[in-house]
């Protein structure tokens, strides 16, 4: 079976068709700028060199169209028709409290994932977009919609509700959904493989850590706890995100700054993190060098970071009451072994000791712990989009 994966956002499109036999990437490509002067789509197939095709692409369907065409194309294509496409699978950002896991898309489900724009209202349009692309571009098609929230769903009450007014929740659904649910979902899975166990045995947490980043406690395949909240902007210091704050700073700058409410958000969510402490970048590869040449700063946000994402490990061993792994993911936890040393560094009292040796990978799934360390501690490489297939994989069966 062969399955497109779509990754829609305001003004780009993420594809990638995977032969769900070997689960192989048949290609994969971006089409950016939809709507605006230069426009293009990069398309790669297989692992040959990238092709750029500047064109016109006023919409998402136009987009999706173009998508198509190429896959389909004698020279740089790699299906022969369009009907070797059997399902579409979509990411969708928000699925508020209507979806704790991937469905099927008809009408009730647009509807539903259109209600949830409101916590999403620059995520889940794009999204919609994406799927009536696809579903007028291949009518015959089944889709699926996978949600980043929906993992996060099995979250007791004590771990969503904030301390507000409870009609807060029940008015206005504000709680805590968590983000990133597809990518822990799928290291979970991982973990359990390679540490040949049965995921229902394991209390885990998963550290997603990227531009965006996020901290899961998953116990038995449950997520129990999770960083991010009601937005994508609670939790850890990110690459520009603050994380937590004390939400008195923002009555508190909006009066000194004279800020409104977007301007606000923006300063938090695109101005902060690292980029906002150093002063030098949100990448954390700049950081480490400039900190290296002696950038206090950078190497304040580094340890900022670190400390961060150490209170939440703390605090999430006590949630789940004992831990078996500390999972790292994402551009950073995949990529840097500083990062993972520096974190793990506090958490001898669990009986964690890393090897530092096995600690020098990056990108392959690894158990980096010493012999006899009691907890584990692992690299796994994220798949969000081979995630995405297997569930519309398993839905269109
Ligand atoms: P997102 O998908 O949220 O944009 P990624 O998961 O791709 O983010 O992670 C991107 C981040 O990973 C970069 O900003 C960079 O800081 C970090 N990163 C990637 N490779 C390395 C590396 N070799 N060393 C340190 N950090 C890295």
């Amino acid at each position: 079976m062969k399955v497109l994966v779509v990754n829609c956002g305001s003004s780009s499109l993420k594809y990638q068709l995977f032969d769900m036999k070997n689960e192989d990437v048949l290609a994969k490509g971006l089409v950016e700028r939809i709507g605006l002067e230069g426009a293009q789509l990069v398309h790669q197939p297989g692992k040959e060199d990238k092709v750029k095709l500047p064109a016109d692409i006023s919409d998402h369907k136009v987009a999706i169209k173009m998508v198509i065409d190429t896959l389909v194309d004698n020279k740089i294509g790699v299906i022969s028709s369009m009907e070797e496409i059997e399902a579409v699978g979509h990411r969708v950002v928000h699925g508020g409290e209507e979806f704790s896991e991937s469905v099927l898309i008809n009408d009730k489900v647009m509807d539903a994932i259109s209600k949830c724009i409101d916590l999403a209202p620059l995520h889940n349009p794009p999204n919609i977009m994406g799927i009536e692309a696809c579903s007028e571009v291949l009518p015959a098609v089944e889709q699926v919609a996978v949600f980043d929230t929906a993992f996060h769903q099995t979250m007791p009450e004590k771990s969503f509700i904030y301390g507000l007014p409870y009609e807060a929740y029940e008015e206005h659904a504000i709680r805590r959904y968590g983000f990133h649910g597809t990518s822990h979902k799928f290291v979970t899975q991982q973990a359990a493989e390679l540490l040949g166990k049965e995921i229902k045995d394991l209390k885990l947490i998963t550290c997603h850590l990227g531009n965006g980043a996020s901290v899961a406690a998953i116990d038995g395949g449950k997520v129990m706890d999770t960083s991010m909240g009601l937005t994508p902007l609670e939790g850890l210091v990110m690459g520009t995100r603050c994380g937590d704050i004390d939400p008195a700073i923002v009555p508190f700058l909006m009066k000194k700054m004279g800020l409104d409410a977007n301007d606000l958000n923006n300063y938090m969510n695109k101005k902060s993190g690292v980029m906002g402490i150093s002063g030098v970048s949100s990448d954390f590869r700049d950081l480490e060098e400039a900190s290296e040449k002696g950038n206090k700063r950078a190497a304040l946000a580094l340890d900022i970071f670190a400390h961060r994402v150490q209170k939440y490990i703390g605090s999430y061993a006590a949630v789940l009451n004992g831990v078996d792994a500390i999972i790292f993911t994402a551009g950073l936890g995949e990529n840097s072994p500083e990062t993972r040393e520096q974190i793990l560094n506090n958490f001898n009292y669990l009986g964690l000791k890393i090897d530092k040796d096995k600690n020098k990978v990056r990108g392959k799934a690894t158990d980096f712990s010493a012999e006899g360390s009691k907890v584990k501690a692992l690299v796994i490489p994220t798949n969000e989009e081979l995630m995405i297939a297997r569930d519309t994989k398993n839905l269109v069966k």
